[in-house]
């Protein structure tokens, strides 16, 4: 006798079998339903049953329904569509024509490129802002910021009732106006601090050359004059109350036994891991690096801080900020840096020639 052979006929009758056995036993209607997609014997009609959607359908009690992945471009609209998708569904073969998008619109943009100001600042960053070409200056995006009309409207609004502020560590800890040369932030420190009351404190360096042999070519009053990035004045002039920054790593002792009060500052750290610890800052010889020469400049390794460079304040966030642009940024991505220190535009104070101001971006840098 011939093996039995497998047939279609054999087949067929047992998947009937098997499928009124599971009719009997899972007689609901989902499962109706699933039995009526299983039975379209098409390719065609089980993909259509896959796209048209219907709500009577559970669809997660189905057994998987493979649609393939989305890797197929519609030669018309170019929509990417499923490989078994049913052909015409994105522009109906191309007789359904929609207008380019440009833009999303609100709140897709948002949510695909961040907030207004986080926008506004990545155009200011990558140079996305249009320079006048006469002037070679930008106008700030709308809504960007608080424009002030004076340098000393720039202070008041930065620093409120400062004479009555000045003690409260946390208020003055939240608030700074940024320049982009030492000189303005010199300026604008001195003038902050005018606002405090109390007695204007003088302590003045001791300058020498490192090399006795050159005493006689950088005389006293010369090594005096100099203003180095990074190195105290030379006439450091503070008062009770004002803010400083350390310009050297320093681990002073917590208690200096004897040491007159002259010869210390006295300060109550206001920002990072030790705030509110106090510290007393001795004067300690310091060397500047960047000068032809070399000299030694004996003070205390501090500088008023209310207001300060923006290069300086790369990293540091703020509650309120100030930005002077008497004279505007020089540099790749100062401009950038500067106003991106605090996150709303209420908070964000700036004065500058007829609000227009230079944006220097160098593109190479950004590649
Ligand atoms: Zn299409």
């Amino acid at each position: 006798m011939p093996p039995m052979r497998r047939t279609n006929i054999g087949r067929r009758t047992r998947n009937a079998r098997n499928i009124n056995e599971f009719r009997r036993a899972h007689n609901t209607p989902q499962i109706r339903q699933h039995v009526n997609i299983r039975r379209r014997s098409s390719d065609v009609a089980l993909n259509r049953a896959a796209f048209e959607y219907d709500s009577a359908v559970a669809y997660n009690d189905l057994m998987c329904v493979d649609i393939g992945s989305l890797y197929i471009v519609c030669q018309h609209c170019k929509a990417l569509k499923f490989r078994l998708e049913t052909p015409g569904l994105c522009c109906s073969g191309g007789t359904v024509k929609l207008s380019v998008l440009a833009q999303p619109p609100e709140p897709l943009y948002s949510l695909l490129y961040g907030n207004t100001i986080s926008r506004q600042l990545l155009a200011l960053g990558n140079g996305h802002i249009p320079i006048d070409v006469l002037t070679g200056l930008i106008s700030f995006p709308a809504n960007f910021c608080e424009f002030t009309s004076s340098k000393e409207e720039l202070i008041t609004k930065v620093f409120p009732s400062i004479e009555v502020n000045y003690n409260n560590l946390d208020w003055i800890s939240e608030r700074e106006i940024l320049a982009a040369r030492n000189k303005e932030v010199d300026s604008l420190n001195f003038s902050i601090q005018s606002k405090i009351a109390g007695e204007l404190r003088s302590y003045k360096s001791v300058d020498s050359t490192t090399d006795e042999n050159e005493a006689v070519n950088y005389p006293t009053e010369f090594l005096n004059s100099l203003d180095v990035q990074g190195t105290p004045p030379h006439n450091l002039q503070v008062k009770v109350g004002s803010i400083i920054i350390m310009l050297r790593n320093l681990n002073p002792p917590k208690l200096c036994n004897g040491a007159r009060l002259n010869n210390v500052i006295q300060s109550t750290i206001i920002k990072g891991n030790f705030k509110g610890e106090e510290v007393l800052i001795p004067r300690i010889p310091i060397i500047p690096t960047d000068l032809p020469f070399q000299f030694k400049r004996i003070q205390f390794p501090v500088r008023l801080a209310f207001a300060m460079t923006i290069n300086k304040s790369q990293g540091q966030s703020l509650e309120v900020c100030g930005i002077n642009l008497e004279f505007p940024c020089f540099s790749h991505g100062q401009l950038y840096v500067t106003s991106s220190r605090v996150g709303k535009p209420s908070s964000l104070f700036i004065f500058a020639t007829e609000n227009k101001t230079k944006n220097i971006v160098y593109k190479n840098a950004l590649n």
